[in-house]
C-alpha cells in the first residue's frame, strides 16, 4: 500500500542545510495498523507531512498503492492527497463556525457532491463513530474525544485507502485515548484502511501490529510483520 524509499529532506539554504530526514525506507501493507514512535524532533511530523504529500522530500521515492508519486506536479499531488490519503491531527482542526456534520461534509464540497447527498454521507459516517446524536453541534460544545470522532468521520469521508494520524490522541486524556484508538482500531478492520499513527505513548504504541521506530532522521528499529 505505502512504500517509502530513501527519503532524505533537508531544511534551509545549502551552506548551513539541516538534514531531518537522512535515508529513510519502510513498507506498510494494505490493512496494517503502524504506529510511528520516537523523540520530539526526530523527523516524524516531517515524514508524514512528506506520504501525505503535504511537504516534499529532498529525495527519495514515495510509492502508493504501487505508483510512483511524481512529487512537484501539483495537480497530480492534490488528486492523491484527495482520494487516497486522510488526515487526522493532534489539534482535530476543525471549524468553529460549521456543526459536527457539516465539518465531516467538507471534504466532500471539495470533492463536487451535492449538498443533499454530501448531508446523508456526513450522518451516515457520524453514525459510525458514534455520535449521530451530535450532528448539531459546534466543535465548543463537543468533548475532546468527541471532536476527535468528528475529525476522524471527516477523514474517513472519501473512502481513504489510508489514513495518517499525527498524535491523534496527544490533546486527550488516557481514558479518552484508549477509547479513541479503539474506534481507529475497529475502523481499520471493519473498513480495511491502513493507518499510519504518530504516538508518544507507549501502551498505545504497542497495541499496534506494527511499529516504526524514527531516531535522528533514520528508522532504527522496526516490530511486527513487514511487507
Ligand atoms: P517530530 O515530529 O519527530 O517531533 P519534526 O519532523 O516535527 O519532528 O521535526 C524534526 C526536526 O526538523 C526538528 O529539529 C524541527 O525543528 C525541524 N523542522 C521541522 N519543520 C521544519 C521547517 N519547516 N523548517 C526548518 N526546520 C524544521
Ligand atoms: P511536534 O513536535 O508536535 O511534531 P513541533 O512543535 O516540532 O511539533 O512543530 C510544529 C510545526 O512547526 C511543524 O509543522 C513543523 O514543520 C514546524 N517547525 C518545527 N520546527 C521548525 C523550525 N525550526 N522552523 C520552521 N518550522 C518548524
Amino acid at each position: 500500500m505505502l512504500e517509502v524509499l530513501d527519503l532524505t529532506k533537508t531544511y534551509g539554504p545549502p551552506d548551513q542545510a539541516t538534514p531531518v530526514l537522512r535515508g529513510v525506507s519502510f513498507k506498510v501493507e494494505a490493512g496494517a495498523f503502524c504506529a510511528v514512535v520516537g523523540p520530539s524532533g526526530s523527523g516524524k511530523s516531517t515524514l508524514m507531512n512528506i506520504i501525505g504529500l503535504l511537504d516534499r522530500p529532498t529525495s527519495g521515492v514515495l510509492r502508493l498503492d504501487g505508483l510512483d508519486v511524481a512529487f512537484g506536479d501539483r495537480g497530480r499531488e492534490a488528486r492523491f492527497r484527495g482520494a487516497t490519503i486522510g488526515f487526522v491531527f493532534q489539534s482535530f482542526n476543525l471549524l468553529p463556525r460549521l456543526n459536527a456534520w457539516e465539518n465531516v461534509a467538507l471534504p466532500l464540497v471539495y470533492a463536487g457532491v451535492s449538498a443533499r447527498e454530501r448531508e446523508q454521507s456526513a450522518l451516515a459516517m457520524l453514525e459510525r463513530v458514534g455520535l449521530s446524536h451530535r450532528a448539531q453541534a459546534r466543535p465548543a460544545e463537543l468533548s475532546g474525544g468527541q471532536r476527535q470522532r468528528v475529525a476522524l468521520a471527516r477523514a474517513l469521508i472519501r473512502q481513504p485507502r489510508l489514513i495518517l494520524a499525527d498524535e491523534p490522541t496527544g490533546s486527550l486524556d488516557s481514558v479518552t485515548a484508549g477509547e479513541v484508538m479503539a474506534l481507529l482500531r475497529d475502523l481499520n478492520q471493519r473498513l480495511g484502511v491502513t493507518v499510519l499513527m504518530v504516538t508518544h505513548d507507549r501502551d498505545l504504541a504497542a497495541r499496534c501490529e506494527r511499529r516504526i521506530e524514527v531516531l535522528d532522521g533514520r528508522v532504527v528499529a522496526e516490530a511486527g510483520a513487514a511487507a
